[in-house]
């Protein structure tokens, strides 16, 4: 098991590719391409943030576990 291995690679933002960020000008991508991809969809308003939907907030009923 290679721990420092697994430090340095991080996963490419865009396609999910392990990569490393040592002497690595795209990152935290893996390659220009994504680096660009990635720009792109931001600036085409394709990428959104992933937004959790809003079913058990506390609002409306109540559910078990009460804390106070
Ligand atoms: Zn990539």
């Amino acid at each position: 098991m290679n721990m420092l291995e697994a430090m340095t690679l991080r996963p490419c933002p865009t396609c999910r590719t392990p990569t490393s960020w040592e002497g690595n000008p795209f990152k935290p991508f893996c390659s220009e391409r994504c680096q660009t991809r990635d720009l792109g969809a931001w600036s085409s308003e394709s990428y959104r943030i992933p937004e959790k939907p809003q079913e058990e907030d506390g609002e409306g009923w109540s559910d078990e576990g009460e804390e106070g």
